[in-house]
């Protein structure tokens, strides 16, 4: 296997500025009569789940994604009988009047690709599957034995790429973590370097052929390795002198609801942020007329973006952006150091909070047993302002007050000052908490007088506190800053929102702290109520939940801290065996209380397992009615009803030592 260190390490570029928001320059493709990349916007896109020989109800659906906000429509094409019938989708949508411009979507099938081509605007191939087939196996390679298989690829592919340059037709060169080839697995590695390259050898036959109406995407269902594989691909294309092609983002499988919506914000979000990206599908296991929306809201944030406060700007990246590694930090009671990402609830603009009010967040009170449970979301620090809580605190929840409220404190020793930049510099050392203060600054506050306390001091944490409205390139420059002078204080990731909605909660922090996380910043994160409006104690409070709801969500999105399952759940298409999701829901039901176990629930064997990539389990659809049960990457039960596969899966995970009851609750006294 080629090592990827010395590729990596000589340039560390991958977008125009990590400080100014400045959206990449990519070469501009049509698809039919809508643009992307250039200086078009950045374009919505999305899959119907409807079988694709299901003429009627393909055009139905495509029309619902379409009035959803849908510029593209990717329709599924696993035989060449489906590609044929896109004509009469095609021609079905004309009829009716939607232009909308069509993108079959291929894997495996060359002879259907080369079809459909000559009908539909865009196809896209996945390379890891269109000249290969997979079997998991390690091969060793020759340099003239890979050479022989990158000449098979290419009397494979050619016919394509000629057939596309006489229609027109755009294409789509989609890496798939979870089904790069053997072949690729085998050199380079089950990596971000492995997936650019499985796209390159395909692109570099392209540009060969002076075919260049392509468009990129790296897609993996783990944030990190998604992130990762874009920017390098985004370097790669320019250390090689390949042209700048837009970029086409998405996480895959990214599940529903909620954890679907953060995960696709953190993969997404994070390009986004730094100018990369062109066209944005978000898939969901939801209808698909859901995911234009969802995909509007994350892009719209960059409409009004330039033009944001100055940032101080950075020569030289202290981080590496091709491989994930948590910045080094002292351990402070147990924030940082190896401890997870801390979370704190704020319950500051509350004036009297009650034993039953830390529910809220996780923390339950049982008067009949006088005993605390902790549920998954149970934070770790609730900060209460200037009105200190008056019971005792459960074990595992540590109270942090204004400084002003901690110095009138009985308990000085239990309870930790949060404290502002004036406070900390007008204060001697024996007036704050001798082992865990926090204190609260931006950016502008971090000079030379603050890093000289923090480098003579151990005994602070930094709230990290942005009023930019590029926040997370910000907060991003803070912690390159603190790397720089070799400051290793641990830091809490504040974002505050002003009265926005769940969803947007969802995707905005989703982006601006998992932006962070992912690249190993960060010792815990707070969502500051700030600035909400007040409202009465009930609405506040489940306003709180919600909040301490989505920070464990965004954590988890980032791989960072695991507190519940994580459901790998691919978004359905014209392959599906079965309803993904009341299945899904189904599973969930009886599976959701296993804290950090990674269940791939894939609608058809054909892609499925591959898709699954990281999966501890799958639940994969392989006939009508049939389930095939895996342990990783390993089939243990073919063909199960699917009536009886739930049981079984559980009976798969129980034999594995991973299963607990539903009582996963924490007591303590
Ligand atoms: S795994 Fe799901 S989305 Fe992917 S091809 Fe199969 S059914 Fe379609």
């Amino acid at each position: 296997m080629i090592s990827n260190h010395s590729i990596i390490l000589s340039s560390n570029h991958y977008c125009n500025s990590l400080t100014e928001y400045s959206r990449r320059k990519s070469r501009e493709v049509y698809i039919g009569e809508i643009p992307l990349g250039g200086e078009n916007p950045i374009r919505i896109q999305s899959m119907t789940t409807i079988d694709t020989m299901d003429t009627e109800g393909s055009v139905a659906q495509t029309i619902r994604m379409v009035e959803a906000g849908c510029e593209y429509v990717r329709i599924t094409a696993p035989s060449v009988t489906e590609a044929q019938n896109l004509q009469e989708i095609k021609k079905e949508l004309r009829k009716r009047g939607y232009k909308v411009p069509l993108i079959a979507d291929i894997h495996f099938t060359p002879n259907a690709a080369e079809l459909a081509a000559r009908i539909v605007e865009k196809v896209r191939i996945n390379p890891g599957n269109y000249a290969d087939k997979k079997k998991f196996e390690v091969l060793e390679y020759t340099e003239s034995a890979y050479q022989a298989e990158l000449d098979r690829i290419r009397a494979r592919f050619t016919p394509l790429v000629k057939i596309c340059k006489e229609y027109g037709t755009a294409m789509r060169i989609g890496t798939n973590h979870g089904s790069l080839s053997d072949r690729i697995m085998s050199r380079y590695g089950d990596n971000p370097l492995g997936m650019v390259e499985s796209a390159l050898e395909f692109l570099r036959i392209c540009e060969d052929l002076n075919y260049y109406d392509i468009i990129l995407s790296m897609k993996s269902s783990n944030t990190q390795v998604m992130v990762q594989a874009y920017r390098l691909l985004v370097q790669k294309l320019d250390q090689e002198g390949l042209k700048p092609y837009p970029l086409h983002l998405g996480v895959t499988e990214a599940g529903e609801g909620e954890d679907g919506r953060i995960k696709s914000a953190v993969g997404i979000g994070t390009l986004l942020e730094d100018g990369l990206g062109d066209t944005v599908r978000v898939s969901l296991t939801e209808e698909p007329e859901f995911e234009a929306p969802v995909a509007r809201m994350l892009v719209d944030r960059y409409i009004k973006r330039p033009g944001h406060l100055p940032i101080k700007k950075v020569d030289k990246i202290p981080i590496n952006p091709y491989q994930y590694e948590k910045r080094k930090t002292r351990e402070i009671l147990n924030i940082g150091g190896e401890n997870v990402p801390r979370v704190i609830a704020d319950m500051g603009l509350f004036s009297d909070v009650e034993m039953k009010d830390l529910k809220y967040i996780g923390h339950h009170y049982l008067p009949e047993l006088d005993k605390w449970i902790m549920n998954d979301h149970g934070t770790d620090y609730v900060y209460t302002g200037l009105h200190p809580i008056s019971f005792m605190l459960p074990n595992g929840l540590k109270e942090i007050m204004d400084y002003d409220a901690w110095i009138l404190s009985d308990d000085k020793v239990n309870k930790f000052p949060l404290l502002t930049r004036k406070q900390v510099l007008q204060l001697s050392a024996g007036e704050v908490h001798p082992v865990l203060n926090f204190l609260r600054i931006r950016f502008i506050d971090l000079d030379k007088a603050i890093i000289r306390l923090l480098k003579e001091h151990h005994n602070y944490v930094i709230l990290m506190d942005t009023d930019n409205e590029h926040a997370m390139a910000e907060q991003r420059r803070f912690f390159f800053e603190l790397i720089e002078v070799k400051i290793d204080t641990p830091v809490i990731i504040l974002r505050k929102y002003r009265n926005i909605s769940e969803e947007q909660l969802q995707i905005y922090a989703g982006t601006d702290i998992g932006g962070l996380l992912i690249d190993g910043l960060g010792d815990g994160t707070t969502l500051s109520t700030q600035l909400l409006f007040p409202r009465a104690k009930d609405k506040m409070l489940k306003l709180v939940k919600q909040f301490n709801i989505i920070t464990f969500g965004v954590l988890q999105a980032a791989r960072t801290r695991m507190s519940k399952t994580e459901y790998i759940s691919c978004p359905s298409c014209g392959r599906t065996l079965f309803d993904l999701q009341e299945t899904t829901a189904r599973i969930r039901k009886r599976t959701d209380h296993l804290k950090g176990v990674k269940i791939g629930i894939m609608g058809c064997i054909v892609n499925g397992p591959g898709e699954m990539a990281d999966a501890d389990y799958g639940y994969v659809g392989s006939g009508k009615g049939k389930i095939t049960l895996y342990k990783g990457k390993e089939v243990v039960k073919r063909s199960v009803p699917s009536e009886e596969a739930v049981d079984e899966l559980i009976e798969i995970i129980r034999a594995d030592g991973k299963w607990i009851e539903p009582d996963n609750l924490v007591l303590s006294s």
